[in-house]
């Protein structure tokens, strides 16, 4: 079980208490991003966590600021 229940009534999160968020490591909660072994679909690794942490803090850097691309749809091309 992960120790994340605080936030329950805040993100969706699984039974597990894994919270689910997006590849940018965005939550349904706006501003709140979750990463590393907390999220769902974590392969639960040092090497993806830290990946993650760079993912998410440089995502709400964009969020705080109101930069791109946070806030556009993402395209593949
Ligand atoms: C025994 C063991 C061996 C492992 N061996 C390897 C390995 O060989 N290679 C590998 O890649 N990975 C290994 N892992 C996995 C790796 O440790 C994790 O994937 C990684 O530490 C996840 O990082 P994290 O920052 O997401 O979580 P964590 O490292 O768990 O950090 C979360 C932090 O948040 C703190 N915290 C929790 N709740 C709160 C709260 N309410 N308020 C404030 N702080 C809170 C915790 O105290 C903790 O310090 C191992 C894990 C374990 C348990």
């Amino acid at each position: 079980m992960v120790n994340s229940q605080y936030l329950r009534d805040i993100v969706e999160m699984d039974d597990m208490g894994h919270i689910a968020c997006d590849i940018r490591m965005k939550t349904s909660a706006p501003g709140i991003f979750a990463d590393g072994d907390i999220r769902q679909h974590s392969n639960r690794q040092l090497g993806t966590a830290v990946g993650d942490g760079i993912t998410a803090a440089l995502n709400a850097y964009a969020y705080l600021t109101e930069a791109a691309p946070y806030s556009k749809p993402v395209r593949s091309t």
